[in-house]
Formats: structure tokens, C-alpha cells, sequence
């Protein structure tokens, strides 16, 4: 499979190396130059399998050539091994055809295990094949640094540097990720906000000269990987309630159109999908354009679903890359005018196009709240935030009463207490077994100023198993 990017100018590369990529050379993102697609039969035959087994029938044509079969096979058992849910991604039923799935059983509470379990397994296995090593750096405001710190801390050929804002994340995220400890894994706590982190993660992208010829590698969402991985569970949710011989509905709560962008894939690839749903919060650029054809940037809102907080989406660029008929200077002329005026709209037939498929609303911090606590006295359920601004938005936009309806249930609610506890159900909350004793566990982490240079060296000092580089 080769991957091509969204905006023309960058080379065609391998699954390997679009692994190790991040962004392309020419600023675009890198997607598969032909999606595989399934007939009916074939997606009907899985039915029944266990999650690595389906993982390996919907991924298999995207890491061809990169990834031998039986180690493909073997990575993807381990990975999904780890879930704490027999099921791994499990549905739970709200309501008449309304259906949680589950995707909080991984080790770190979130989505975005699924995704990283497997990068980190994915990277070590390619760089002790070329006899590499690399150092991953990336900035956090919670989910994300201790997935992507999980992920990694049992490979043998990275080192990860994960930076959070100084007294900023929450005690649970912040102990998800200093708790775990490896030669391996640097946890810095960065006197400055979330944006100053993000900046020196930018910046040391720009001027690698402190890594010594080290490769540097990016985790974040627009990583090809992690949405490869996320394909997988819109199949495995699908076949449980009856497809493909039905239609089935998801809602999604995203920020960064990662999640989503996955449910749109797999439809491509042969499922049945007939709504996907945009569920965001205050900060609602997709929601803007989905409903008005206005992509445009506005101020950021801390909200009670710091998950979905940005002002850009990254991984929207893949989707105007197909609506705009895969025309790379195309699209590399319209992120410009995004990059000088702060937004764009689209022509009318591409967002009529997209608006066949995609419906999407904005949940506000009061009605997550009220919908945590309607769900609680219908079901018993306690949910997260995030998850909550998706039951919200299908149950607003919802087409179709007959078909089923799937939220993708993003975080365990016990990662976000202050908005439970806003909703008045927090008492109901305990942390999973595994995570009993998060809060007697030692800590480890280096506090340091916001400042490129002092975090640049201590890069360069504990690169290499925690040795200099
Ligand atoms: C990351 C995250 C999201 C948003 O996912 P995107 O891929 O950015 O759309 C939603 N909910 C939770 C709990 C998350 O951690």
C-alpha cells in the first residue's frame, strides 16, 4: 500500500515510512492512495470474531508490503490483549436501538488506546528490523500523553518525552502518567500552559539539530497509524447488531476529527453507514461547517470535555482532500487561505456532498451535564462527558428510528469527575480494578521552566534508555 499527501507535492511513501512520517514534507497529511474495499459477503463472514482477528481482516491491506502477515497477526493479539474487557470494545444498551460502544477498557480509560497499544508495538517491531532507534516527543492535556506513554513503555527502541502543563492536567491524568515507570519514559511537567508545550514540540520538529541524527517521531493524530487502528471498531460494533445486511448510525464525539474521520473510512471500505454524526462541544468549528458551510477559527473555551477543546481540527484536511476530488494543489490552496484569513468556505455541491452523510450539533457544558444525569435516571449509567455530548447530539439528529444507532463511548466517566459530579452522580464512581491503587502509587516527574533550550537538553541528555544521546 502506498500513501500519498493531501496536498500533491510531498513522495509517495510505504506503510513504514508514513509510520515514522507524521506530517508530509509539503505540510499535508498522508492518506492511503486506494482505500481497499469489501464486498458484503466478506465483511459478513467475520461475524463472531474475536476483535484481533477482525483487526487483522480490516488492517491487513494498509500495512501489505511493510508487515509480515503471522507478525502482524502476533502484534495485534498482544495489543488487544492488554483491554481489561473480554469483548474489548463492548456495546451497552441506553435505549431502544441506542447503543454505547465501549472504548475505555484499555489501560489508560480512553479511546486513544486502541490506537496507541498498537503504534508502539507497530514502531518497536519496524525499527529493530532496521536496527533504529528514535525519540518520540509530545505535548499533552490529558488523554493522549498517557496513552501514548502506555503505548510505548515496554518498547526497547523508543524514548518518549511527554510534556504536560506544570499543575494543569487533572490528578488522574497527571498520575496516569507519572506512575508509569521505564528507562524509556520522561515525563516533563512544563511551567507554562498546554500552547508552550505544544510550541517546543513544534519547534524541536523544525530544528533537530539537539537529537544528534536521532529520528524524531510524532504521536499525535494526524499519525496514520491511529486512524488506521480506529477503522477496526466501527466493523466490530456493525457486525454485532446485525451488519452489513443492515444500515447502522454512529455519533462521535471529536475535537480533532480523528475518530470520526475513521467511521467515514470504514464506510468507504464497504460498511453500511448511513449517518455519521459531528457531536462537539463549545468549541464547534466542525459543527460550524457542517451546518453552515463556515470553516473558521474562533477563540479557545476550556470546557468539562478538555478532550474536544481546539480551535483547528487536524484531521479535517483528509476529508476536504475527498471532497475536493483528491486535488492536492487544491487543497493546498485552501489551507493557505486558511493560514492567512483564519477560515474558508467550500464550494456548495462538495458540502452538500458531505452533508449526505454527516449531520453534527454542539452540546454546551450545561447540556452534558443534564444529559450525564438523564441517561443516569434512565439507565444507571454514569458517562463521561465526552460520551455525553455524543448521546446528546444522536438523540437531536438522529434520521432514523429503525436503524441502529451506535455512540462511540470515548473515556470511562471516572477521568472526569468534575463534570459527573456537576451532574450530580459522582458518587456512583470507582476507579477500575487495575487502577485501584493510582492514588498510593510513587510518582515520577522533571519540572522545567518554558523553555525550549532546557527542555531540548535534557532531551539530549536522557535520549537513549535514559543516557545521553
Ligand atoms: C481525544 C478524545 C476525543 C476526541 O477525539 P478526536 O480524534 O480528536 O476527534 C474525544 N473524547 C476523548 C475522551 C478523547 O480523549
Amino acid at each position: 500500500m502506498r500513501y500519498i499527501s493531501t496536498r500533491g507535492q510531498a513522495p509517495a511513501l510505504n506503510f513504514e515510512d508514513v509510520l515514522l512520517a507524521g506530517l508530509a514534507s509539503d505540510g499535508g497529511l498522508y492518506v492511503p492512495e486506494n482505500l481497499p474495499r469489501f464486498t458484503q459477503e466478506e465483511i459478513a463472514s467475520w461475524a463472531g470474531l474475536p476483535y484481533h482477528e477482525l483487526a487483522f481482516r480490516v488492517m491487513r491491506p494498509f500495512v501489505t508490503g511493510s508487515i509480515a502477515d503471522a507478525d502482524f497477526k502476533k502484534i495485534l493479539e498482544e495489543t488487544y490483549g492488554v483491554f481489561a474487557h473480554s469483548a474489548v470494545a463492548p456495546l451497552r444498551q441506553l435505549n431502544g436501538n441506542e447503543w454505547v460502544l465501549e472504548l475505555f477498557h484499555g489501560p489508560t480509560l480512553a479511546f486513544k488506546d486502541f490506537a496507541l497499544q498498537l503504534l508502539g508495538r507497530l514502531l518497536d517491531h519496524v525499527l529493530s528490523k532496521r536496527g533504529e532507534r528514535v525519540v518520540i516527543m509530545g505535548a499533552t492535556s490529558g488523554d493522549t500523553g498517557s496513552a501514548a506513554i502506555e503505548g510505548c513503555k515496554a518498547c526497547e527502541h523508543v524514548d518518549i518525552f511527554i510534556m504536560h502543563p506544570h499543575n494543569r492536567v487533572s490528578e488522574v491524568q497527571r498520575r496516569q502518567m507519572t506512575t508509569i515507570f521505564g528507562e524509556n519514559i520522561h515525563n516533563i511537567a512544563i511551567e507554562g500552559n498546554f500552547d508552550d508545550c505544544q510550541e517546543m514540540v513544534k519547534a524541536s520538529f523544525a530544528d533537530q539539530g539537539f537529537l544528534k541524527g536521532t529520528r524524531l517521531v510524532a504521536v499525535n493524530s494526524i499519525n496514520w497509524a491511529r486512524i488506521m487502528a480506529q477503522i477496526v471498531y466501527y466493523f466490530h460494533a456493525a457486525l454485532q447488531l446485525g451488519g452489513p445486511a443492515r444500515s447502522i448510525a454512529f455519533s462521535v464525539p471529536t475535537g480533532n476529527f480523528g475518530d470520526i474521520f475513521a467511521g467515514y473510512l470504514a464506510r468507504n471500505m464497504g460498511l453500511p453507514i448511513s449517518q455519521l454524526i459531528v457531536a462537539t462541544n463549545r468549541n464547534d468549528i466542525l459543527h460550524r461547517f457542517m451546518s453552515g458551510n463556515q470553516y473558521v477559527k474562533e477563540t479557545l473555551h476550556a470546557t468539562l470535555s478538555p478532550s474536544m477543546d481546539i480551535m483547528v481540527s487536524s484531521n479535517f484536511e483528509r476529508l476536504l482532500f475527498d471532497l475536493h476530488g483528491r486535488n492536492g494543489a487544491a487543497l493546498a490552496g485552501l489551507m493557505e487561505s486558511f493560514k492567512q484569513g483564519g477560515g474558508f468556505s467550500v464550494e456548495e455541491d462538495r458540502w452538500t456532498e458531505a452533508r449526505k452523510l454527516f449531520d453534527s450539533l454542539a452540546v454546551n457544558d450545561e447540556e452534558t451535564c443534564e444529559t450525564i444525569a438523564e441517561v443516569f435516571a434512565q439507565t444507571g449509567e454514569v458517562l463521561d462527558p465526552h460520551t455525553a455530548i455524543g448521546v446528546k447530539a444522536a438523540r437531536e439528529c438522529r434520521r432514523s428510528l429503525d436503524t441502529p444507532m451506535v455512540i462511540l463511548g470515548t473515556a470511562h466517566p471516572v477521568k472526569f469527575p468534575e463534570a459527573v459530579e456537576k451532574a450530580g452522580v459522582g458518587k456512583a464512581l470507582e476507579l477500575p480494578a487495575h487502577l485501584t491503587d493510582l492514588f498510593q502509587r510513587e510518582e515520577r516527574c522533571t519540572v522545567l521552566a518554558n523553555d525550549l533550550k532546557a527542555v531540548q537538553a535534557f532531551v539530549s541528555q536522557h535520549g537513549n534508555r535514559g543516557k545521553p544521546l
